[in-house]
């Protein structure tokens, strides 16, 4: 538990509406009761209209709604006061100042919190595991509706209830297995029957960690999906990438080969994050060095992409998973060719839409579905090192390599909820959190 108490400005850049200043620590109330006239404190938990005077020389400094949050029932674990202030500038400035004074000359450990200190001090006094806390961090980061939704799976507990499931079932199998042990030691034979339930219980385990393995990466979530435009020069790739932007990202010419290198644009495409890649046009006979590097890029970017959009003629399309699209349908003499998936144009916008869904239908592949979470690597990692521990006891006949297999995949969950082995990423992460949070 922190001996010292901080504070923060925990609402937006002012000016603002309201500025919300959170106190966190075993001095909340103490400090609080210090800037209301009387030191008379409201009831917990009830919201109670004060004026605030500056403890130093009594001046009035604001009227604010006061609420407390005794420990350790709070966000923080400990005692947590908030003020909700007038939001300009100088009222939080002067609020701040006084906070400031008291912790300086005041006879209290009282100073400003550093990033993240608020969600720290709620993991560390068991408010919160480490799941929650990066699906806050996410949750705050989020900017398009699918990062917000996966977010809120983690940051609700919706996986560390999972995961607590899991431990649970992890601990039940531990305990059989060194039960069986103890019989062994007493030269007894073991029960064959409990031996089969044990077994069943850790295939049964070990199958439902394999199956979230499949999860869509949450990094992917954030990073954006890869789409990438791929076809020869002057298909009208560029063109489109601009129109699914909705702006003009990329440059248009009918130059070919005015696209040399990959240009990429991140947009939210139906609250789903993309990142467009608009690739040099694939030429056979290119004298030009940078224009052949560009084309060289271009298949590595159509390799790696996640979803490809193929402006060429379909019978040289590079994937077979790719979206064929034959563009610039507005064109005086333009036949639909064989093959493609959909015909649109980007100048007119004719079909530009129903692209769009049939890109979001390919999407659902990298989207979190009921019941599943988009996985961060660490997480993703700490599940396959216990379905891989679960796997070598499944296969042992050896009570004691059991025990030690088990051992290990205990280790991996304690690591994955934060229980231990995770201080050197405790920083990185709360780092991640604005003051105030
Ligand atoms: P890229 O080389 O594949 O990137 O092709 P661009 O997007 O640069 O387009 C090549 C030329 O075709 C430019 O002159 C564009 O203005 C024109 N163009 C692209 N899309 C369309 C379209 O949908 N309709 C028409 N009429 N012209 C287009």
């Amino acid at each position: 538990m922190a001996s010292d108490t901080i504070y923060a400005l925990s609402s937006g850049r002012p000016p603002a509406g309201i500025a919300v200043i959170r106190i966190s620590g075993p001095d909340a109330f103490a400090l609080t009761a210090r800037f209301l006239k009387g030191g008379r404190l409201p009831t917990p938990r009830a919201a109670s209209l004060r004026t605030l005077h500056n403890p130093a020389d009594g001046d009035v400094l604001d009227q604010a709604v006061v609420l407390l949050f005794p420990g350790p029932g709070s966000v923080t674990g400990e005692d947590l006061a908030e003020w909700h202030c007038h939001g300009g500038q100088a009222v939080i400035r002067a609020v701040l100042g006084a906070l400031e004074e008291q912790g300086r000359g005041g006879g209290l450990a009282v100073r400003e919190a550093v990033a993240g200190e608020f969600t720290r001090r709620g993991f560390e006094n068991g408010r919160m595991d480490l799941n929650e806390a990066e699906g806050l961090a996410d949750l705050l980061a989020a900017e398009t509706e699918s990062q917000r939704r996966a977010a809120m799976m983690m940051a609700d507990g919706h996986f560390s209830r999972r995961l607590e499931g899991w431990r649970s079932r992890l601990l039940a199998c531990s305990a059989q297995v060194e039960s069986l042990l103890d019989f062994s030691d007493e030269d007894d034979v073991p029960d064959s029957g409990m031996e089969r339930a044990l077994a069943d219980a850790l295939a049964a385990l070990r199958e439902d960690m394999a199956a979230q393995l499949a999860a869509p990466s949450a990094e992917r979530l954030r990073d954006g999906i890869h789409l990438v435009l791929a076809g020869p020069p002057n298909a009208g790739k560029s063109t489109l990438l601009n129109a699914l932007a909705g702006r003009e990202a990329a440059i248009v010419s009918d130059i070919a080969g005015t696209t040399r290198d990959r240009i990429e644009v991140p947009v939210n495409l139906g609250g789903v994050a993309f990142v467009l890649t608009d690739t040099a046009g694939l030429a056979d006979r290119s004298e030009d060095r940078i224009e052949l590097i560009g084309i060289d890029r271009a298949r590595q970017a159509i390799e790696a992409a996640d979803i490809l959009l193929w402006l060429g003629e379909a019978n040289v399309c590079p994937r077979a998973d790719a979206i064929r699209v034959a563009a610039q349908k507005d064109r005086t003499g333009w036949r639909m060719p064989a093959g493609v998936d959909i015909a649109v144009s980007a100048l007119t916008g004719e079909n530009i839409y129903a692209l769009v869904q049939m890109i979001l239908d390919r999407a659902k592949s990298f989207l979190p579905t009921e019941g599943s979470y988009a996985l961060h690597e660490r997480q993703r990692k700490a599940v396959a090192a216990m379905v891989e521990a679960l796997t070598a006891a499944q296969v042992n006949s050896d009570l004691l390599i059991v025990a030690e297999y088990l051992r290990l995949a205990r280790e991996e969950m304690d690591r994955l909820i934060g229980r231990s082995g995770v201080e050197d990423m405790l920083d990185s992460l709360f780092s991640r959190f604005c003051i105030g949070k």
